[in-house]
């Protein structure tokens, strides 16, 4: 695999247009996370350095590492700079960034870029071939008995890295990241699907890419493309909105038109929502909309139709919200400082202004950060709860055993 290097100065000036920001009154500031905290350090002034220093002169600017990725301000720029895409871009080659748990969650994506071992040696953690160490993942043991699922055709439920997170933060979240799958899969039983569930599938690589490590991004999408090519797959809900873009748009620009269709499965669960039995709640809960959810995929109905359903009453909505919503500030797991915290909180005080008694997402680092950052979303008693779409969902469903999720 190539790795990739940055393009020149001319060249990334010209392909993420940079030239095209007219310095207006900076309308992409204001849903910046990092600006709205720090107050000072916006995408026209990164853009600004850049033209008159060129790329080794934005060396040390703040926004380099402290952007989410969010897209919030191309979503306000009258002239759709790219900026997210530009901020990916300068990344590429250098590494002063402070990662999340000393770098965890990296480690566990890039292990998960090394070959898999042979069906045969699967009961070692790992195995050596030719000198080179191959990994065997633990990807299933949170399948119980309760659940129908299915190895071999059909639907594919690409769980991403929520095994790995829920070993990694499944203690501070109210609900661990791997309830959410179980949901998935309760409901998904309910409409008569049984989903394939790929015991070597890997991360899809978004926080790679994004933090400029595009070699081992290239072997992880490579994996999963192939891996579902060979198992003739057509249909692929994911559980995760990055996971979601990742392997529908960004899987694309690398090999071309593929032969499943990508969905996250809030998408698939909102178009059958009539055929699930349901037992409204009746509470007042606002939908955070997850970024790469609504944003970058365009995606804001599905979820609050499934909302909708669980509680019985329209959602609340927050002062941002669909396509303008504001990021929970994971981004790709470097630098969470203030500002995220800042974000967090800035989310919980909508919320409660907006009336609601909760705040549901459907998107697994957004419900960690939430709980990471500000522990009271996770107490019982705290103002405002924070809890996960399709755990709130399953927990409804007519019939199931009753579980506070709270
Ligand atoms: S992508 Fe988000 S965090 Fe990054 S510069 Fe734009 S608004 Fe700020
Ligand atoms: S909104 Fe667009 S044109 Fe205005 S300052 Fe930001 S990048 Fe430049």
């Amino acid at each position: 695999m190539k790795k990739q290097s940055r393009r020149n100065d001319s060249g990334i000036t010209k392909a993420f247009r940079v030239t095209d920001c007219t310095r207006c009154n900076n309308e992409c500031a204001d849903d910046c996370p990092v600006y709205r905290f720090y107050g000072t350090w916006h995408p026209q002034h990164l853009a600004g350095r850049f033209l008159r220093e060129g790329s080794t002169g934005i060396d040390g600017h703040r926004l380099l590492w402290d952007c989410v990725t969010c897209g919030a301000c191309t979503e306000a720029c009258p002239f759709d700079v790219p900026f997210a895409d530009f901020i990916r871009e300068l990344r590429l080659g250098r590494s002063d960034y402070e990662p999340v748990l000393e770098g965890l969650v990296h480690r566990y994506q890039r292990m998960q870029a090394v070959p898999a071992a042979s069906a045969a040696r699967r009961t070692r953690a790992t195995s050596k071939n030719g000198g080179k160490t191959k990994i065997v993942q633990e990807r299933l043991s949170w399948i119980d008995a309760s659940l129908d699922v299915n190895r071999t055709r059909g639907i594919v439920l690409f769980v991403g890295c929520i095994p790995f997170f829920d070993v990694a933060f499944g203690e501070t979240c109210g609900t661990g990241p791997i309830d959410s799958a179980r949901a998935a899969v309760r409901i998904l039983n309910r409409l008569g699907v049984s989903p394939v569930i790929l015991e070597d599938e890997r991360c899809c690589g978004r926080d790679l890419y994004d933090i400029g490590d595009r070699e081992t991004f290239v072997e992880l999408a490579g994996h999963n493309v192939a891996l579902l090519k060979a198992r003739t797959i057509k249909t692929v809900l994911t559980l995760c909105p990055e996971c979601a873009y990742t392997l529908r748009e960004t899987y694309r620009e690398l090999f071309g038109t593929l032969p499943f269709k990508v969905m996250h499965v809030t998408e698939y669960i909102a178009g059958h929502i009539d055929k699930l039995d349901i037992e409204p709640t009746g509470e007042r809960l606002a939908f955070h909309d997850p970024c790469y959810l609504a944003r970058y995929l365009g995606c804001t109905q599905a979820p609050r139709r499934l909302l909708a359903a669980a509680t019985g009453v329209a959602p609340v909505e927050m002062a941002r919200h669909g396509r303008e919503t504001a990021c929970c500030g994971a981004g790709s797991w470097v630098n969470h400082g203030p500002h995220t915290r800042n974000a967090v909180n800035e989310r919980i005080v909508e919320a409660k202004r907006a009336g609601a008694d909760g705040i549901v997402t459907a998107c697994p680092k957004c419900m960690i950060v939430f709980h990471e950052v500000n522990p009271a979303c996770a107490w019982k008693q705290a103002p405002v709860v924070v809890n996960d779409l399709l755990t709130l969902v399953a927990s409804r469903l007519r019939g199931e055993e009753k579980r506070d999720i709270r």
